[in-house]
């Protein structure tokens, strides 16, 4: 790409402007909360988040939205791959960084609602429902009640296709937010907090040397560079641009909502096929999801697009096995998570004055909180 021009700073711009103690790279939930927690943990600190897009543009405002921690099927699969104790690990991560934002922002403002979410089975993953007690037996110590119960109700509550789907398991705990009030607020309260929000800052390179970090970076107009002691990459799907090594493939995603629809019935977030394809309601509609495991390479990449063919195919699924009619869809969209080897984040310092909070999988809403904190206690201790 052809440089800028890079322009000389004011002696107000170096004074005020061009260093930092901590200097985030990302914009997304995860670089947001470690803005936040660094913050929490020392006002006095100068924090600034540099956000390459107008929005964030990865994964944390192209969401979904669900608040959860995993499905049943999801779960013994988790087992299979990881093993039990790193399951329940990832699902205390998700669980308590649900808790923490929620306390953090508060349910109104990012429109949380418990109103639980549904596993529906077809007829080759019924088997599930016989592994519904051994997943409340070693759940039982992280939540000290029974999570997960069959519904019989459900298929014809929600008047889902019940030829398709054969039974649902109902997991009260489960939740759906506002992905967009969400985002908002964490960037008001960072900013309330006296973290500098930089959009349209992309950074190119940096450079480590004895006493602090010198970030290349570029805006529309100019190239410049920024200084910290610190800094933190919490850049997710598109690390590899800083760090070739790192265990993160990109994995593209979805969605699409339709209009709102009179007298909506359904209620609360759905998945089925292992979490592959969701949907909830949202503003009385339907926000639907998934699919990426019809064409996993092609949708392996962290270029923003839409797959006809699963689109397609999630078109179908909502007029013929959710809706059971046709509707407008009004729009979709896609997003890019990140993706590894197993389904732990990679939170790391990676040299005397970097950190990196990456590969956040699927449930990122969930886990970035905590990824926050716990960078931020890499970055100025505990
Ligand atoms: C379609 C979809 C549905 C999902 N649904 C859910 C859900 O329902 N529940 C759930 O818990 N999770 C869900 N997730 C996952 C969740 O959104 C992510 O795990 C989470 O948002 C990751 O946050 P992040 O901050 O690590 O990454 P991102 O949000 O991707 O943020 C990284 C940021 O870094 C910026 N950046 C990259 N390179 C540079 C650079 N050189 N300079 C400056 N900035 C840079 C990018 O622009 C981006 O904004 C979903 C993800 C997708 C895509």
């Amino acid at each position: 790409m052809k440089a800028k021009p890079f322009r000389d700073l004011s002696y107000w711009e170096r004074k005020s402007f061009q260093t930092y103690d901590v200097i985030i790279v990302g914009g997304g939930i995860v670089g947001l909360s470690t803005a936040v927690s660094v913050k929490e943990k020392d006002r006095s600190l100068s924090v600034a988040v540099l956000e390459r897009g107008v929005f964030p543009t990865g994964a944390s405002t192209r969401n979904a939205g669900f608040a959860c921690f995993g499905s049943p099927s999801e779960l013994l699969s988790d087992i299979d791959v990881m093993g039990e104790n790193e399951t329940l690990d990832l699902v205390i991560r998700r669980w308590s960084g649900l808790k923490k934002l929620r306390q953090r922002l508060g349910d109104s403002r990012i429109r949380f609602q418990n109103k639980g979410g549904f596993e529906l089975l077809t007829k080759e993953r019924l088997q599930v429902l016989e592994k519904i007690d051994y997943l409340n037996e070693i759940l039982y110590p992280i939540f000290e009640k029974r999570v997960f119960e069959e519904s019989k109700t459900a298929l014809s509550q929600f008047q889902l296709d019940d030829q398709f789907f054969c039974s649902a398991i109902f997991n009260p705990l489960e939740g759906q937010l506002d992905t967009g009030e969400m985002m908002k607020s964490l960037q008001g309260y960072a900013q309330l907090l006296g973290v500098n929000i930089l959009s349209g800052i992309e950074v190119q390179t940096f450079q480590e040397n004895q006493n602090q970090i010198v970030l290349s970076v570029r805006s529309n107009t100019e190239d410049t560079e920024l200084k910290a002691s610190q800094m933190a990459v919490c850049t997710n799907a598109f690390s590899q641009q800083f760090f070739k090594n790192l265990d993160i493939k990109p994995g593209r995603g979805l969605v699409l909502i339709t209009e709102p629809i009179k007298n909506l019935q359904l209620s609360g977030t759905f998945n089925f096929d292992e979490g592959f394809n969701y949907f909830r309601d949202i503003d009385d509609r339907i926000l639907l999801g998934g699919g990426r495991n019809l064409a996993f390479d092609e949708e392996g990449v962290d270029q923003f697009g839409i797959n006809e063919k699963i689109f397609n195919h999630l078109r179908k699924l909502l007029f013929e096995r959710i809706l059971q009619k046709e509707v407008e869809i009004e729009m979709s969209w896609s997003g890019i998570m990140a993706f590894g080897k197993d389904k732990q984040p990679i939170i790391r310092r990676e040299s005397d004055k970097i950190v990196i909070g990456v590969k956040l999988g699927g449930m990122g809403v969930a886990m970035g909180t905590l990824v926050g904190e716990e960078l931020a206690d890499l970055l100025i201790g505990e």
